[in-house]
């Protein structure tokens, strides 16, 4: 059997950490298996390191911060490799270059094209360790690429799936982290949050792509589309996780599966734009050109020819986005720009959603008897947000919880 292990940041925090995970490596290829390990920096070290470009210059060149970046998962690569080394296992390190993981040039959010399975292939049959670094690749002119953050999740089950045609006897990608598998909410805000056995990845990928940053969504989207078993697990105890399945008949049975929150979001109002065709164009093409992703988009009903116009952007594209956008205040396609970025948003997320009606009404009914006011809403077939002040999440996220009876 073929197990790609992934390690996260906090997993190979400390050289203890990188030592409790060689065992876990020694283990698995002890019992007979093939491995391929995944690294993530050490836990802070991206950050740090972004820290660093920032304080260098004002606006770090995107190709020069993907070299900087790249660098930390270069560190634990080769410190868990000769640290298991040093335990007698055969083991490699491998980078981008070495692995051949192909991306296309979007720097600091790069998407993998293809992976050239041959090498990893090799390194596994000779009986060594492959010890990839994660978050990183290479792109067709050799410059160093990174996958976003959280990237190394990505890595892992894109490695899984450009492997699985060339083992025989199965494939597993265990995602090792600090909590013990994926849960009904984050349980670092919800104490009261329960451990799922196993979710699909429709939904995982929801959850993901609403703010539970427990897997990056590309991954979950490569887990999907390559049949990947993805298991969720901590580095730290050996309990069972949570499997990401493709979907089963019995999970409609439950309406709401779990709850994601993205504090990284801010709302922002066009006020009084004239309701003719093309305006939303006018509006979001500038965005787009400046790579801003825009979500939640509402435009109000129409009054004496004008309408006005809310979405929700990263919370660190704030800024530029309202930027762009006075720049229509000016050009008099618009009366006024209005934002908020102190603003979160929470999601729930069931495949049961689909044959389940009143799950907005009950969400709404939760909300106003915990006295939040709902600022935005949207639905999508297995989702529902809602954007609320910030100031509200913790209780949002606990009474929608208790609400769901998602703690039994
Ligand atoms: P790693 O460094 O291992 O990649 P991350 O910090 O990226 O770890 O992801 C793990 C974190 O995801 C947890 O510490 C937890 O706070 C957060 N998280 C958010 N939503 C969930 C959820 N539904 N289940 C589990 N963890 C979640
Ligand atoms: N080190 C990268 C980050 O912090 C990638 C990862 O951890 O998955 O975003
Ligand atoms: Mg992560």
């Amino acid at each position: 059997m073929l197990v790609v292990q992934k390690f996260g940041g906090t997993s190979v925090g400390t050289i203890d950490r990188i030592r409790n995970v060689a065992n876990r490596v020694a283990q698995a290829k002890s019992e007979g298996n093939d491995v391929v390990v995944v690294v993530s920096a050490m836990a802070g070290e991206t950050n740090r390191l972004i820290e660093l470009a920032k304080s260098a210059v004002a606006d770090p060149d995107p190709r020069e911060m993907d070299v900087l970046v790249s660098t930390g998962e270069q560190v634990s690569s080769a410190l868990l490799s000769m640290t298991l080394i040093s335990m007698g296992i055969r083991a490699r390190s491998l980078q981008n270059h070495q692995v051949r993981l192909l991306t296309d040039s979007s720097f600091m959010k790069a998407h993998i094209k293809r992976i050239d399975a041959q090498k990893l292939k090799a390194v596994v049959k000779e009986g060594s360790v492959a010890i990839v670094s994660g978050f990183q690749g290479i792109d067709e002119h050799g410059d160093i690429t990174t996958l976003g953050r959280g990237g190394s999740d990505t890595t892992a089950v894109a490695i899984a799936a450009a492997m699985k045609p060339h083992v025989k006897d199965g494939l597993v990608c265990e995602i090792y982290t600090d909590v013990d598998g994926v849960y009904t909410a984050d349980p670092n805000l919800v104490p009261a949050a329960r451990k799922l056995k196993r979710i699909s990845f429709e939904e995982m990928f929801e959850l993901a792509s609403s703010g539970s940053k427990v897997l990056q969504t590309r991954s979950v989207l490569f887990g999907m589309k390559f049949d990947i078993p993805i298991h969720v697990r901590s580095s730290f105890n050996n309990s069972e996780g949570t499997m990401v399945v493709n979907e089963t008949l019995d999970m409609e049975s439950v309406v709401v599966t779990g709850i994601s929150h993205d504090k990284n979001q801010a709302k922002i109002t066009v006020i009084h734009v004239s309701d003719t065709p093309g305006i939303a164009h006018s509006v979001f093409a500038p965005l787009a050109a400046a790579e801003i992703n825009v979500d939640m988009i509402i435009q109000s009903a129409s009054s004496e020819g004008y309408t006005d116009m809310s979405f929700t952007v990263p919370r660190t594209d704030y800024k530029q986005a309202m930027q762009i956008l006075n720049g229509l205040v000016e050009q008099k396609k618009a009366m006024r720009v209005t934002g908020d970025d102190k603003i979160a948003k929470v999601s729930l997320v069931g495949v049961g959603m689909r044959t389940h009606a009143g799950v907005a009404a009950k969400m709404f009914k939760t909300l106003a008897d915990a006295r939040v006011n709902i600022q935005m809403i949207s639905t999508s077939e297995i989702k529902i947000s809602v954007v609320i002040n910030e100031n509200d999440l913790k209780k949002t996220v606990e009474v929608l919880h208790k609400g769901f009876t998602l703690e039994k």
